[in-house]
């Protein structure tokens, strides 16, 4: 029995990130989505709350057919004691699957079995780019799976994201 944790800010959870887990959840029983910088919202680089995420994540995995449990983790700004946090925090897993170098790093230290995904599609498929697009009325729907379309309409998360960005004026032609 294999039981697998990914980590992402899923600021929004898109399509890379669902890529990759449907890749995971072909060699995990069951499967641990840690949500970073839990404690974060309201602010440009980390526009949703850790329960609206939690919203995207369930949403575009309910039919995943594997058990799922959705985590959020506050950080603790303090990196040689982040892993013993996540443990705490998470059902007992036996390894995780990150493209961080810090993630990486810290879990391998740790003695924790570590994989690396490929990226998928990473020129699009980035929460920063994809903030970017709906910050500039730009369309971005087709880069995160449907049902996080539907939890960013529900929440009003576009007018937050262009409040939010409001007069940086970092939208090209405007
Ligand atoms: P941001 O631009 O806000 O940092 P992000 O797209 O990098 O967003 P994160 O939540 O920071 O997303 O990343 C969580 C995990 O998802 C990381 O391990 C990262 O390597 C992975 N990831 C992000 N984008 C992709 C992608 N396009 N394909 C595969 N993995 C991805
Ligand atoms: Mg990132």
């Amino acid at each position: 029995m294999i039981r697998a944790l990914y980590i992402g800010r899923f600021q929004p959870y898109h399509n890379g990130h669902h890529y990759v887990i449907n890749q995971i959840a072909q060699e995990a029983d069951e499967l641990i989505i840690g949500i970073g910088s839990a404690q974060m919202s309201h602010e440009t680089g980390d526009p949703f709350t850790a329960g609206e995420r939690v919203l995207m994540i369930t949403g575009a995995l309910q039919d995943l057919h594997k058990p799922l449990y959705v985590i959020p983790l506050e950080d603790i700004n303090r990196n040689a004691l982040w892993v013993s946090h996540v443990r705490a925090m998470t059902p007992p897993f036996h390894r995780i699957y990150s493209g961080n170098p810090l993630v990486i790093r810290l879990f391998h230290e740790a003695g924790i079995e570590v994989l690396s995904p490929a990226m998928y599609e990473r020129a699009t498929l980035s929460g920063t780019k994809i903030r970017d697009l709906i910050a500039c009325d730009k369309p971005w729907e087709d880069f995160v799976p449907p049902a996080v379309v539907r939890v960013i309409q529900e929440i009003d998360g576009i007018s937050r994201i262009r409040a939010l960005n409001q007069d940086d004026g970092d939208c090209p032609g405007r």
